[in-house]
């Protein structure tokens, strides 16, 4: 139901004088509860593909199906609507509002939405409660742990219910410890059944994912099942 599959795709960038072709027919799909890790050498596509995935932008040609939404299809509108209500989005910089409290910032999205009553407002703080920050919601982000805010970041995403987390290096920033805390918590969500594709180039964080995709010159060059081994040592 909420599975992505992405066919044939394929993304050109018309400069003034040439055209850069970023992506030239990816094909992969994505099981709902997989746990997916996109590799690749700088310039292989990688942030393309997840620009695509985060409905950031769209295909030049071929399909991407995010469940029954069709993104190539869309209007810039819906674009924006799938965006905003069923991708959650990690970023390496967390990208915290520093004036608001943990369970404020992870209110925002819903009240971007003006949806944010008294049952998403309950919902809240069960996800702060989720990612072990329950005795911490009315902290600003400066009085937290990079792990922490990084945390506060993941219960954000979980807000709309989204098809995938989407994590763009979300480990970049962090320390070995706070690496290890922050893919413990992916495990853990993961293990509850929720979809995760992350981007990264840090081999020991790739291995911990159930599947490794990597990218070379805008092609798709393997697609590996990490065996349970690697991902728990
Ligand atoms: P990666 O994230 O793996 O480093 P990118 O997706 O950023 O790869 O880039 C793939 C290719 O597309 C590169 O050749 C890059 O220069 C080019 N590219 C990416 N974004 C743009 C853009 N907005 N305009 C023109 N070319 C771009
Ligand atoms: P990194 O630290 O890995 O470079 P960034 O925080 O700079 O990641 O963001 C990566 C990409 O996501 C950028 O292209 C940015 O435009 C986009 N982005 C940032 N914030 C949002 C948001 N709230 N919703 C959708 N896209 C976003």
């Amino acid at each position: 139901r909420l599975a992505t599959s992405i066919r044939d795709l394929k993304k050109e960038y018309v400069l003034k004088s040439e055209t850069v072709r970023a992506l030239r027919g990816v094909s992969f799909d994505v099981p709902e509860g997989d746990y997916v890790a996109i590799m690749g050498p700088s310039g292989s596509g990688k942030s393309t593909l997840l620009n695509m995935l985060g409905c950031l932008d769209k295909p030049s040609s071929g399909q991407l199906l995010l469940g029954d939404d069709d993104i190539s299809r869309m209007t810039d509108d819906k674009l924006a609507e799938v965006r905003s209500r069923r991708i959650g989005f990690v970023f390496q910089s967390y990208n915290l509002i520093q004036q608001l409290t943990v369970v404020e910032n992870i209110q925002v999205p819903l009240y971007y939405q003006g949806r944010l009553g008294p049952k998403e407002r309950q919902r809240c703080v069960e996800l702060a409660a989720l990612v072990g920050l329950r005795d911490r919601l009315d902290h600003r982000p400066t009085q937290l742990s990079g792990g922490q805010q990084q945390r506060v970041a993941i219960a954000r995403s979980l807000v709309n219910d989204p098809y995938f987390i989407l994590a763009d290096e979300p480990t970049g920033n962090l320390d070995s410890r706070t690496t290890a805390e922050i893919l413990a918590m992916f495990d853990q969500l993961n293990n509850e059944g929720r979809t995760i594709i992350l981007v990264t180039h840090e081999d020991d964080v790739a291995e911990r994912a159930r599947r490794i995709v990597r990218l070379k010159d805008g092609l798709l060059c393997s697609d590996k099942q990490n065996s349970e081994e690697e991902r728990t040592r």
